[in-house]
């Protein structure tokens, strides 16, 4: 993660200031705010504001007057009931800012999740910096046998090298005739005087998808909570679910006890079908299951057999 001089002195100026508020604060975050934390090669996620805490989701369920004189035991088990239950609108009481780093073809999957509000570093208005992700050989994978949108084994040192130096090549190489296009250099001053230079919302049309851009990301906490059941999911693309492991400590700092239940209800839960709890209550009695009859297509037998730590290829 490279931060320019100038980009360090505004942080540590932000976090230097403060202000006395009658609002909730929670200290766990506080010491986080505005701090970058490292994601990929060149991005970061950092949390730029936020709005209430555990006792705001506890306020807005009870609806009461004020914090209330609960223990911390009673508000802990009603966010665990309410989690459980996905009664979800306390949850929506509570909000977080990020700024966000992050590869264009990340942004392509983070963009799909539509309850957050957005504003992304303008490429009609400013120059993208020659920043591209090239993964670590160890993320270069080839693709998956068996899952259409994943990746197997770890490609062989010859080949992850030759793909990195195609994909390093390929990206300076377009950002290079992007500046070219642009005509400006870093001073803003022509390239080449006497040519025009094109337009930076056409210029950006050659960039290559690893290329970082940056936005602000707005999202209240079940909309977050849903975003990252999806995205720290095993499922996910491994260069989104980083981001999502990141922002996954913030949301410890922040609602520490909405995040035990967060984990213990949806990230560490699995879901069972009615078949599936069927086939489970057979094997609970007792009875020698096979796939073939059990009501349950190869494939969910398979992930059933997974979920139940059970060798997915036993029939
Ligand atoms: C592992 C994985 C693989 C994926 N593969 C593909 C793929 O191959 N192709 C592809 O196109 N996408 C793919 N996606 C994206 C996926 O289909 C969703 O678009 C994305 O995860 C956002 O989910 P969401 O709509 O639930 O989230 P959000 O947009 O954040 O919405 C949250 C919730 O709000 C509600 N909501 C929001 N907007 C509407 C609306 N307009 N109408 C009704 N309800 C709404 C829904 O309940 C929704 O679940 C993939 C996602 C994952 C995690």
């Amino acid at each position: 993660m490279h931060l320019t001089d100038e980009q360090r002195n505004e942080i540590d100026a932000a976090r230097e200031r403060s202000a006395p508020t009658r609002r909730a604060t929670v200290p766990a975050l506080e010491a986080l705010l505005y701090q970058p934390i490292a994601v990929l090669d060149h991005g970061f996620i950092r949390v730029i504001d936020y709005m209430g805490d555990d006792a705001a989701v506890v306020q807005a369920a009870r609806v009461s007057y004020g914090n209330g004189t609960r223990r911390v035991s009673e508000d802990a088990a009603l966010i665990r009931y309410l989690m459980r239950h996905r009664h979800t609108t306390p949850f929506e009481m509570c909000e977080i800012k990020y700024h966000v780093k992050l590869p264009i073809f990340v942004a392509r999957q983070w963009i799909r999740h539509r309850t957050a509000n957005v504003n992304e570093y303008s490429a009609r208005y400013s120059i993208l910096d020659r920043e591209f992700y090239l993964p670590a050989p160890g993320n270069l994978a080839a693709q998956s046998p068996s899952n259409r949108q994943g990746r197997g084994a770890v490609l062989e040192a010859a080949e992850a090298a030759a793909v990195l130096d195609l994909l390093r090549a390929d990206a300076v190489r377009c950002h290079e005739h992007y500046v070219a296009m642009l005509n400006e250099g870093p001073d803003g001053a022509p390239l080449e005087p006497g040519r025009q230079g094109l337009a930076r919302e056409l210029a950006r049309m050659n960039l290559t998808l690893n290329t970082y851009t940056q936005w602000y990301w707005k999202i209240d906490l079940h909309n977050l909570l849903h975003f990252l059941s999806l995205r720290a999911d095993a499922h996910a693309q491994y260069e989104i679910r980083v981001y999502a492991e990141a922002m996954l400590q913030t949301v410890q700092a922040w609602v520490p006890m909405t995040f035990e239940a967060f984990r213990d209800y949806r990230l560490g839960a699995v879901t069972f079908s009615a078949p599936m709890l069927a086939v489970l209550q057979r094997l609970l009695a007792g009875e020698a299951v096979v796939q073939p009859g059990s009501g349950l297509s190869r494939r969910e037998w398979a992930e059933m057999m997974v979920a139940l730590g059970r060798d997915p290829r036993s029939e």
